[in-house]
């Protein structure tokens, strides 16, 4: 007996050794519901290592994305930008083949991607889903971003108000783009800047919002809370899979997530309201009002401001928590109707969500 527990033990630490470097690591999942008929991917598209002029190996962002409970991320190391050139040969697909296996082992959705990097107009482009980052790399920008459609890339524009020419302006060769679709879409949101005219230009030609962290330094936030996350990309795509997160991007189901703010299609920032916000039957009801729970699964505070004639003027709702809510009525027994703004879910530059609701039907 002791003879066949002594080589079955060495088995188990052996076992044991290969696989708790991979188990002791934590995730903290980010608290954003899945939709009815969709996985709502948490997404950051847009990302830098030391071979553009990012200050971390590209495994690191693979570990950063696992911990802080993305489901998907991209290295978009820039083409022809390289001030480590002198130490980090130039290879523009190197970063994506270091990190991918990593990716892999973690469950992560990891796109090949870059950023096509030229002087500014036209601005910088991203294109993930790319077989091969190569053949970017060649002189005149727009064939750079033929290149990348001809492999089905998405492509995105980045920091549209950062600077240059272009910074608030749509050019002529942003029209040649849009009218041959080489292009998808556009960060409404980059790091710590909002760009409302790449807002209201995602809402008029029917482009996908994004929101990224363009991040460069190491990251040294240990999880993702409300009051310290990276800008993000929520993507409502049919299954998890790099297939079901391009045609995702492609429809346009996404919503950004940016500081304390929702910023998305008016059809997307109700759904996620609607799978985010969970509301109880009055358990009190007094002679003039009556008593609610009203429940935030999200990790976004929920700003409201009423517009109909009941209910606080003012709530907040604050993320992953149950509300009491207090509703004045001359009729406690009947149902209640409410009409809220959800001020800091934006469906356009400084408009707010409208919704509506019936309570103790
Ligand atoms: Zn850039
Ligand atoms: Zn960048």
């Amino acid at each position: 007996m002791q003879k066949r527990l002594f080589p079955l033990l060495t088995a188990f630490f052996l076992l044991a050794a290969a696989v708790l470097p991979v188990s002791a690591q934590v995730r903290h999942e980010i608290g954003f519901p899945d939709l009815p008929d969709y996985h709502t991917l948490k997404c950051d598209l847009h990302s830098h290592s030391v071979f553009s002029d990012g200050n971390v190996w590209p495994t690191v962002r693979v570990d950063e994305a696992w911990r802080l409970g993305l489901d998907a991320t991209a290295l978009t190391d820039h083409i022809e930008y390289q001030p480590h050139r002198d130490d980090i040969p130039t290879n523009h697909d190197r970063p994506f083949e270091l990190a991918a296996g990593k990716a892999a082992q973690m469950g992560l959705l990891f796109p090949r991607g870059a950023e096509i990097t030229r002087d500014t107009p036209p601005g910088h482009f991203n294109a993930i889903f790319l077989d091969k980052v190569e053949p970017l790399a060649v002189p005149d920008f727009v064939e750079a971003v033929r290149q990348a459609n001809l492999q089905g890339a998405f492509v995105f524009w980045n920091h549209q108000g950062w600077k240059g020419e272009e910074a608030g302006r749509w050019l002529d060769v942003h029209t040649t783009l849009f009218e041959n679709k080489w292009f998808h879409g556009m960060e409404v949101c980059n790091g710590n800047s909002y760009y409302p005219t790449a807002h209201r230009w995602c809402l008029e030609k029917n482009l996908t919002m994004l929101g990224n962290s363009d991040i460069h330094q190491p990251d040294i936030n240990d999880q993702t809370t409300a009051d310290a996350h990276r800008t993000l990309t929520l993507v409502f795509a049919r299954e998890k899979s790099l297939a079901g997160l391009q045609e995702a991007l492609l429809a346009g189901r996404t919503a950004v997530w940016f500081t304390n703010q929702m910023i998305g299609r008016r059809e997307w920032l109700e759904a996620l309201l609607e799978a985010s916000v969970e509301i109880s039957p009055p358990h009190h009801r007094g002679r003039d009002h009556v008593l609610i729970k009203v429940r935030n699964h999200s990790d976004i505070e929920i700003q409201l401001r009423r517009t109909g004639p009941v209910g606080p003027a003012t709530a907040t709702l604050p993320p992953r928590s149950t509300s009491l809510v207090k509703i004045g009525t001359g009729n406690p027994q009947g149902p209640i109707e409410l009409a809220y703004t959800v001020t800091n879910f934006l469906i356009a530059p400084g408009e707010g969500l409208p919704v509506r609701l019936t309570v103790g039907e």
